[in-house]
């Protein structure tokens, strides 16, 4: 089995970007035969186009992978661009992507009511992500809920390569962990680097909680009983707190005569103690950044290998670029 996913360094990484992605990169590694990670400044430039904030935040990322556990001893961890083969797979695929697949894209759709801009390359992001995702004949591809779409785009966009020209790419599957698919935002909409409205796993302690203070809850009088499903902080603090706080803390939600004010306290101790470990792991690797640096770059050699391999495989078989 092999294992690709990537993640954009459009801003610090959030809980949702852990819970429903990173965290399955750093188990999946055990089990894959191969796995590959990367992160994809190529994708964030839609929307970071301050060259060395991308610089930094890719740098961070790449960091930030490291101190959550992801061992470049088992996976490859590299940076996008560090293969250009795919940006030519890319292409290939683009020619033979009918624009109402692209269209039909929610998360596209999605950040323009949110007032993206509307470049080209948010537009054809998919074909891209699915160039990632093809090059390195992926079987598996672990990702958050909101990228489910992509990958079925990307399955349709390998299906119509291989129906046209022949079999040339491996079908991927996207794999979601059920509890944290879509995790929510401090404003109860999908968590996003772009939306404003995260939680940093590696802010510090202190803004972490002023942020959580500041979540939304509804106003109805405290002595109610409240529904323990569907609500933010609950939702939040399942994922930092154990199964016995968990199902306390439900009870109390149900018994109804508490104040939210100590729901987000709760949440933001339950917060402390999960991310002390990875805090301190992160400050060991940001003092290294030439390790870093040298895990990507030894990340990218193996990466381009396989890249180019399955570049050339796609221009035989497709015959897109005969030779003469
Ligand atoms: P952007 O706003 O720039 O799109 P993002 O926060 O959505 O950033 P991505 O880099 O697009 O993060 O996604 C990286 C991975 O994290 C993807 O697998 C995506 O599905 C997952 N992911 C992102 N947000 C969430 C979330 N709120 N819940 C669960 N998974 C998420
Ligand atoms: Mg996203």
């Amino acid at each position: 089995m092999r294992v690709l996913s990537g993640i954009q360094p459009t801003g610090p990484f959030h809980w949702g970007n852990y819970f429903g992605a990173i965290r399955q990169y750093i188990e999946l590694q055990h089990t894959a035969t191969e796995s590959y990670y990367f992160i994809a400044n190529l994708h964030a430039l839609n929307t970071v186009r301050d060259k060395e904030l991308l610089q930094q935040y890719t740098l961070n990322g790449a960091t930030d992978l490291l101190a959550l556990g992801l061992d470049p001893e088992k996976a490859v961890l590299f940076v996008q661009s560090d293969v250009p083969e795919v940006s030519e797979l890319c292409w290939l695929l683009m020619t033979g992507t009918p624009m109402g697949l692209l269209e039909r894209c929610v998360s596209y759709k999605d950040k323009i009511a949110k007032g993206l801009k509307a470049d080209a390359g948010l537009f054809a992001y998919p074909v891209l992500q699915a160039a990632d995702i093809l090059a390195y004949d992926a079987d598996i591809v672990p990702v958050g809920e909101d990228q489910l779409q992509h990958i079925e785009v990307c399955r349709d966009i390998a299906g119509s390569f291989n129906h046209h020209f022949g079999e040339t790419f491996v079908m991927p599957k996207g794999k979601v962990l059920d509890q944290s698919a879509k995790v929510p935002g401090l404003d109860g909409e999908k968590m996003s680097k772009s939306y404003n409205n995260t939680l940093a796993v590696f802010d510090e302690e202190k803004k972490q909680r002023k942020l959580i203070m500041r979540i939304q809850t509804d106003s109805r009088p405290m002595e109610d009983p409240k529904d323990p499903e569907g609500d933010v902080l609950m939702d939040l603090y399942k994922l930092v707190a154990s199964d016995e706080q968990v199902a306390e803390m439900s009870e109390t939600y149900r018994k109804g005569g508490f104040g939210y004010g100590e729901v987000k306290k709760a949440l933001a101790n339950a917060a402390q103690e999960y991310w002390a470990e990875v805090r301190e792991r992160r400050e060991e690797f940001a003092a290294k950044p030439e390790l870093v640096r040298e895990i990507l770059a030894a990340g990218a050699a193996k990466a381009r290998a396989k890249a180019s391999a399955t570049l050339k495989r796609a221009q035989e078989t497709g015959a897109v670029v005969p030779p003469i």
